[in-house]
């Protein structure tokens, strides 16, 4: 009996191998197109997934774990001689204990609705990709995903407490607890978050939650040159005041968002700069004019200031479409919008910020600039037509400037994108630039030990 078949009988109702339904799942949000999977399955329990890897474990066929495929490197693309291995069917968040500050979730339950639900229990889970409408708490913990509140709270790393792991070969582990600390030998926690489904499949998340602050207060700052905007973020850290969001917009995404969101930008800006900070009712006041302060030395052309919650979640919603608005500024049906991801330290924001104005005017091409920037995170958007070879050079040479410049600054050449395919020269010239190659080895020699017949999601991250 041939693979496909006999997995049809190992999981029967399972297993869709019609090509027109099998399509959706060779592309991610990346602009890479992966091969047709062999199969797609879509198990409801453990023990399924278990019997999915044992039995590809003994094939030698490549499993791909998918999340809600909002991955931005290609890291969810299935590659030659893939089971897709859809996690949509687990999506129950399963316990919330307040008291003991935690949830237990599915991996396929969307970080939106994870959060709606905690809502109620007036805490939230920090962790705000701005895809989080589609993306999915094992996708998350697999990509390490930041988002625009990682300045105050940080990215799922600091967040998750276990997790329920099927390995390559079908066996299982748990790892962490239902506990804020845990100090009993290695952090395996920590070596899957961010594994992009390399080491196993994730099938349960213990994760911390937070309370949801009780006064927020907004203050949109608009300057006229990028570095002022490093500047402002960069003063404000050293003065202690650490932003719930930072988020800054380019001229280019402003009027996106001027045409799709009918937000209105004063004409003269040439960046935005939104900040939220977070505090007690009686003290916000007092934090938002100290912020202000600081924004003003700069000689923002203006600035506004609220605390109206609906204004504030207008802008809000805005910056998590930024991308999608982009797609309004095309020249052409044929381009795309490929998103870059590096990080700094936060001094270091105004110098890197002028380097890639320097670099998009070298390099001929059209990017717009934004990025979670109260932790050094900036985002290249680049237009460009992929059929273009000279345009995808020039993205390409682009691309890994800015890493080098990153790198050169004390930064990475990704900042909560992940590796996936798209980064994997990237992450060998870090490591070379930075003389740390025996810490790659060592990353290939873990994945050697846990997946020794290169099954998990192989090819992405590094090539074996
Ligand atoms: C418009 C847009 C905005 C974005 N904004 C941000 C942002 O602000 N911050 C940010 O960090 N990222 C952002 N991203 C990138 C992406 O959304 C995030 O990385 C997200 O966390 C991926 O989740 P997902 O469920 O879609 O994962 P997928 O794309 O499905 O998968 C991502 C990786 O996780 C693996 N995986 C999925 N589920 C499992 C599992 N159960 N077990 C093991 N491995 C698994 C996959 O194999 C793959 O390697 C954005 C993407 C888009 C399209």
């Amino acid at each position: 009996m041939d693979f496909v078949s006999e997995l049809k009988n190992i999981l029967p109702g399972k297993v869709i191998t019609q090509k027109e339904r099998k399509m959706p799942y060779t592309a991610d949000a990346s602009y890479f197109t992966g091969n047709e999977p062999v199969a797609v399955v879509i198990p409801d329990s453990v023990e399924e997934v278990k019997k999915l890897m044992k039995f590809c474990f003994s094939n030698g066929i490549n499993v791909v774990p998918r999340g809600g495929g909002t991955s931005l490197t290609g890291s969810s693309v299935p590659m030659k001689n893939s089971v897709v291995l859809s996690m949509s069917k687990f999506d129950k968040v399963l316990e919330v204990r307040p008291e003991n500050m935690y949830a237990i979730a599915e991996p396929g339950v969307r970080l939106d609705d994870l959060n709606n639900g905690l809502k109620k229990f007036n805490y939230f889970y920090p962790p705000d990709p701005a895809s989080s409408v589609a993306a999915t708490v094992g996708g998350s913990i697999s990509t390490n995903a930041g988002g625009l509140r990682a300045s105050t709270y940080g990215t799922t790393k600091n967040w998750v407490l276990g997790l329920e792991v099927v390995l390559p070969d079908g066996s299982v582990i748990n790892t962490g607890g239902r506990i804020l600390k845990i100090s009993a030998g290695y952090d395996l926690t920590a070596l899957f978050v961010g594994a992009e489904g390399t080491l196993g499949v994730i099938t349960k998340a213990i994760l911390k939650i937070w309370p949801i602050p009780e006064a927020i207060g907004r203050m949109l700052a608009y300057y006229d040159s990028i570095d002022k905007v490093g500047k402002a973020i960069a003063k404000m850290k050293e003065l202690g005041i650490i932003p719930l969001i930072a988020e800054f917009l380019d001229r280019i995404t402003m009027d996106s968002l001027e045409r799709t969101r009918k937000i209105e930008f004063p004409k003269e800006a040439r960046f935005a700069l939104i900040v939220d900070v977070s505090s007690t009712i009686e003290s916000i006041k007092d934090l938002m004019e100290k912020t202000k302060k600081i924004l003003e030395e700069f000689q923002p052309v203006s600035i506004t200031v609220t605390t109206d919650p609906d204004e504030m979640q207008k802008v809000y919603e805005a910056r998590k479409g930024a991308y999608s608005s982009l797609l309004s500024e095309r020249n052409n049906e044929n381009e795309r919008v490929i998103i870059g991801d590096i990080v700094v330290p936060a001094s270091e924001l105004p110098v890197t910020l002028l380097e890639a104005e320097n670099q998009i005017k070298a390099h001929g091409l059209k990017v717009a600039l934004f990025g979670h920037i109260a932790d050094g995170n900036i985002h290249m958007n680049i237009y460009a037509d992929l059929s273009d070879k000279k345009q995808m050079d020039a993205v390409d040479s682009f691309q890994s400037t800015m890493g080098m410049i990153a790198v050169k600054h004390g930064g990475s050449v990704s900042a909560e994108h992940g590796i996936g395919i798209e980064k994997k020269g990237l992450l060998e010239m870090q490591s070379r630039e930075e003389n740390n190659e025996d810490e790659l080895l060592l990353m290939k020699n873990i994945k050697k030990l846990i997946d020794p017949k290169n099954i998990m999601n192989g090819g992405k991250i590094f090539d074996l």
